[in-house]
């Protein structure tokens, strides 16, 4: 399981997230490339460790655990997976949003 980044992130990206994530799987940061570009940021659930740290740090309530996901967000448990997998290319067919470059 992982934590998973939802809806109300579109548009803020608040990083309070990013700051607080002991192993640092939240992306991307303020620091990186694309960052403006980017409509939210994502988990990486490949290396979350379901520490729960980065919940409460969200302003906007744009996080939870995987199992917890309200039934109208299920989607972007997905999304967040496929921001790390897919090419920038496959990502942006997929969701009509940037994808991760490196
Ligand atoms: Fe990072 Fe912990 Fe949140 Fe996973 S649950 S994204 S490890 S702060």
């Amino acid at each position: 399981m992982a934590y998973i980044i939802v809806e109300p992130c579109i548009g803020t990206k608040d990083t309070a997230c990013v700051d607080v994530c002991p192993v640092d799987c939240i992306h991307p940061t303020k620091e990186e490339a694309h960052f403006d570009d980017v409509e939210q940021l994502y988990i990486d659930p490949e290396t979350c460790i379901d520490c729960a740290a980065c919940e409460p740090a969200c302003p906007v309530e744009a996080i939870f655990a995987e199992d917890d996901v309200p039934e109208q967000w299920q989607a972007f448990i997905a999304k967040n997976v496929d921001w790390y997998q897919l090419s920038a290319e496959e990502f942006q067919a997929k969701w009509g949003s940037l994808g991760k470059i490196d």
